[in-house]
């Protein structure tokens, strides 16, 4: 784990006039200290970095968390936690006002009276934004490990399978390349459930005629990917291979358009114009993105929510327009790209044209 993550959240920290902040949510925990352990929380301060966990921990959170102290608490947690404030002498201490429960609000309240407890809302997922070389390379093997699985799935996809038994292979395949996990449950969406634009694979039959929708992501060593392809099974009809087209374009709109200096909202409305020109306008019912890292979803923001969100070189987004008809079926095709000064290179590689099988 780098130690200019600590640097630069110490930054962060200093700009806000705060003595230390304590973490809780766990993606910014693993993001902050490497440890990838279920329970503990971290203390840093200007000079100092504690990570508090149990028994079971202490030992890995060692090897994980180098640049970090591990103690254990003889009792609770924020027992322990109140002793080292008192003894780093921290009056404004910031926390993750956007994940903590109130009740653990309420506790903080109770046990660190005394000192001003402040929201540091976003200031960690803010570091998360910018990926260094090291995340970068961990995201493209992700993005690889989908690629593959999914070269290797599409031989499979024909009438009289069932959905959910396509999202096993691929999670199988996923698995044996060397993810150590999905980054969301694998949606498998054929014919009118296509329209679904987040259809959990069900027991529905592959039928000819369908078009079937896979949403679907690796994660390796705590990074994800997310991708999309739509494919066709049996010969297309006019109208599946014009909303296919449509959206086929809409894409590579967005990934020619998508560059450092320009907002998640204008790249949004980059993919969203072209598809309202088409006339399907009202068929396009998401956002056109979004950003990807130890969360699958995270900020920034390509959609009517991203016109503060400036893309900068270095932050990992999708562009996934598509188009939904109750009814009917839906197509969407989604890569994830990083963003460069002069535009952007797709870490996800499958191809795109129409496959029809
Ligand atoms: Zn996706
Ligand atoms: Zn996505």
């Amino acid at each position: 784990m780098s130690m200019a993550r600590l640097d630069r959240l110490r930054s962060a920290l200093a700009e806000r006039g705060l003595d230390a902040i304590v973490i809780n949510n766990p993606q910014n925990r693993f993001y902050l200290s490497g440890f990838t352990g279920s329970s503990g929380l971290l203390l840093v301060t200007a000079a100092k970095a504690y990570l508090i966990t149990d028994f079971r921990y202490t030992e890995q959170a060692a090897v994980q968390a180098p640049a970090f102290e591990v103690l254990k608490p003889e009792s609770t947690d924020l027992a322990l936690l109140a002793k080292l404030l008192d003894q780093e002498q921290v009056k404004r201490l910031g926390f993750e006002s956007d994940y903590l429960t109130v009740d653990q609000h309420l506790n903080y309240l109770g046990t660190l009276g005394g000192r001003e407890l402040l929201s540091a809302s976003g200031m960690v997922e803010s570091l998360r934004l910018l990926k260094e070389e090291s995340e970068l390379a961990l995201m493209r093997r992700a993005a690889a490990i989908a690629d593959q699985a999914w070269a290797e799935l599409i031989p499979l996809i024909k009438p009289g399978v069932v959905e959910r038994d396509l999202a096993v292979e691929l999670e199988y395949r996923m698995k044996k390349l060397g993810a150590e996990g999905l980054a969301f449950e694998i949606i498998v969406a054929s014919g009118v459930r296509s329209s679904l634009p987040h259809g959990r694979a069900s027991e529905k039959q592959i039928e000819a005629g369908d078009l079937v929708t896979f949403d679907f992501g690796a994660i390796y060593e705590g990074y994800c990917s997310d991708m999309t392809r739509t494919v066709m099974v049996g010969e297309p009809t006019a109208k599946q291979r014009e909303i296919y087209e449509i959206v086929l374009e809409a894409e590579q709109r967005g990934l020619a358009a998508c560059k450092a200096g320009m907002t998640g909202l204008e790249l949004d409305e980059v993919c969203r114009s072209y598809i309202r020109e088409k006339g399907y306008g009202d068929a396009f019912g998401h956002g056109t993105g979004h950003g990807v890292g130890i969360d699958v979803h995270e900020a920034p923001a390509v959609s009517k929510r991203g016109e503060k969100h400036r893309l900068q070189a270095g932050m990992i987004v999708t562009i996934e327009p598509g188009i939904y008809l109750p009814g009917w079926g839906g197509v969407r095709i989604e890569d994830m790209v990083l963003v460069t000064e002069h535009g952007c290179e797709s870490f996800s590689k499958s191809p795109k044209g129409l496959l029809i099988l």
